[in-house]
């Protein structure tokens, strides 16, 4: 059994003064039971706990963590730059040679602005596209996530033509009403949301590969279909690639796929670990964004000295070498091949979706193409798996619907480490 002492006494006092002891809701371990692991410090692919334990991590800080923890390409950008000023609040040139950097890696983005979180660059490419159209409502898909902003706080009204019903209290009815949702890969329903509100719609946003119900792919011809519909209709085609940009391909899932968007959001690896967001896409819209236009949005740390540094030196990295992707590619497919034939030896036949270097198994042996698939996994089965990894030394995102991120620390040897887990947490689990 692990001992997790400390990390138990440090979440009783954590609860005691931050809600539900955790700064961000899924770290609490709630759907998997049990008590969060409080972390020490990370180094390559292993983290290494408050009461001395060590795991193998899958999740790397939800995304960012791509070259796995404390690369020393980043430590040493962010050295450099420390002693300079931990923020100026005014412009720096490094944050030109980053905008340049994006519109390099990702053709589609003419302009962008840095802000600090997937979520404010996500509230601002819906603002910016309302202001360009003059149009209020959007859609999104159910199982997305576009961080809590209060405009992607909505679940799918009883039928796909009714306005959202807030998903969280303190959203207000009216900020629902904007939002209209569609089941992910469902095309007649977006048509549909289209039809019965013409000329109203002033953007579409999803993630383009969602790792937010677990790893869900685009079904062939989804992406370009709704390509075509955006533009047929002035709608606003927004790629969420906070989770996919920079990981799926130098330039995203929208380089993987073959699809310009008319705007895409960026978070997690643009900051090498530090908090960094961006929206950005065509020139026209993004024109708007004061003060060059009429659409407010401001940071008092955007564009901050330490995390451009950190996340202009991750993407440097990656663009200079694009090899990586190969080798994740390659490390990511044996873990999840493996993870699949593990369960089709055990008889459990369980659904693994993969996409990159982003992988869920669902513990159903149906297919997952959208919400209501996911629905279907057996969360309480996921939640034995989750511990049985645990004890084992591998860490895994504590809920069934989110995915698996591999990081190019995964060397064979842990690829191997982690079947062997799988294998014996799977019979555990059942
Ligand atoms: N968009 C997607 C696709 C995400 O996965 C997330 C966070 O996980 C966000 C937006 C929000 O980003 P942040 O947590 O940095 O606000």
């Amino acid at each position: 059994m692990l001992n997790l002492t400390t990390s138990a006494a440090h979440f009783e006092r954590a609860k005691t003064l931050i809600p539900g002891g955790v700064n961000s809701p899924v770290r609490a371990f709630r759907s998997v039971g049990g008590s969060p692991v409080f972390m020490q410090s990370a180094h390559g692919a292993w983290l290494t706990d408050v009461d001395g334990n060590r795991y193998v991590d899958f999740i790397n800080s939800w995304g960012p963590m791509i070259l796995g923890h404390a690369p020393e390409v980043v430590l040493d950008a962010v050295r450099e730059a420390l002693p300079h000023s931990l923020s100026f609040g005014a412009p720096t040139n490094r944050e030109v040679e980053m905008a340049e950097l994006i519109r390099k890696m990702v053709p589609s983005i003419e302009k962008v602005r840095l802000v600090n979180s997937g979520t404010e660059a996500c509230m601002s490419a819906i603002r910016a596209a309302r202001g360009y159209t003059g149009r209020n409502k959007i859609i999104k898909f159910e199982g997305c996530y576009h961080g809590h902003g209060d405009a992607f706080l909505i679940a799918a009204g009883s039928g796909a033509l009714t306005a959202g019903e807030p998903d969280s209290a303190g959203v207000t009815q009216g900020v629902a009403q904007d939002t209209l949702t569609a089941p992910y890969n469902d095309l007649p329903a977006v048509e549909a949301l289209i039809a019965a509100n013409p000329g109203q719609i002033a953007a579409l946003i999803l993630e383009p590969v969602v790792g937010n119900m677990g790893l869900v792919a685009p079904a062939e011809n989804f992406l370009p279909a709704l390509r075509n519909l955006c533009t047929e209709h002035g709608i606003v085609l927004i790629f969420d690639e906070v989770m996919t940009g920079f990981r799926l391909a130098p330039g995203g899932a929208q380089e993987l796929y073959g699809i310009t968007a008319d705007m895409t959001t960026l978070g997690k690896i643009i900051g090498g670990g530090l908090p960094v967001g961006a929206y950005g896409g065509r020139e026209d819209i993004m024109n708007c964004v004061a003060p060059a236009g009429k659409v407010y949005q401001a940071g008092t740390l955007s564009g901050n000295p330490m995390a451009t540094a950190a996340g202009m030196a991750q993407l440097r990295y990656l663009h200079e070498h694009p090899e990586l992707y190969t080798a994740l590619e390659a490390s990511s497919a044996r873990l999840a091949d493996g993870t699949r034939q593990i369960g089709a030896e055990l008889g459990l036949n369980y659904t693994v979706n993969r996409v990159g270097s982003m992988f869920s198994l669902f513990f159903t042996s149906e297919p997952v193409t959208n919400l209501d698939d996911a629905k279907m996994c057996d969360t309480a089965a996921f939640g034995r798996y989750f511990h049985a990894m645990l004890e084992r030394g591998i860490y895994l995102a504590p809920s069934q619907f989110e995915a698996l991120f591999v990081s190019t620390a995964i060397t064979d040897e842990l690829v191997e480490m982690y079947l062997k887990a799988c294998r014996e947490s799977l019979i555990e689990a059942h």
